[in-house]
């Protein structure tokens, strides 16, 4: 009796392990494109802001694909609402600023990409 529950218990493991490799597969594969950039740290919602985030789930720079910092950023106006979008260094704010239109909806378009 002790056999045949170990048995099934074994069997139980071999299906998580197997559920988990597929799920790890499947998060990997978006992933690859970016699979050798830098180490991203924390989104942007996790920041202490009063401004909400532009996408709160941000965690590279728009420009570059560093890890986006805190205090490197900039508020735009998104339908009559402040939004702030996250950078990595002041370099990569301004190439922001100096092509603001087009980049904000390269940004937007990456948002809804990631969302979907
Ligand atoms: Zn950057």
């Amino acid at each position: 009796m002790t056999y045949t529950k170990q048995l099934s218990a074994a069997g139980a493991v071999l299906i998580m392990l197997v559920g988990a490799v597929l799920i790890s597969g499947m998060a990997g594969c978006g992933e690859a494109d970016r699979a050798s950039g830098p180490e991203l740290g924390a989104a942007a919602k996790t920041f202490d802001s009063d401004v909400p985030p532009m996408n709160p789930e941000q965690k590279a720079c728009p420009i570059c694909g560093n890890a986006i910092k805190e205090n490197v950023y900039v508020d735009v106006d998104d339908e009559g609402t402040t939004k702030r979008i996250y950078f990595d260094s002041d370099q990569c704010k301004q190439l922001f600023q100096q092509n603001m239109e087009t980049e904000l909806m390269k940004f937007k378009s990456k948002m809804q990409a990631q969302s979907s």
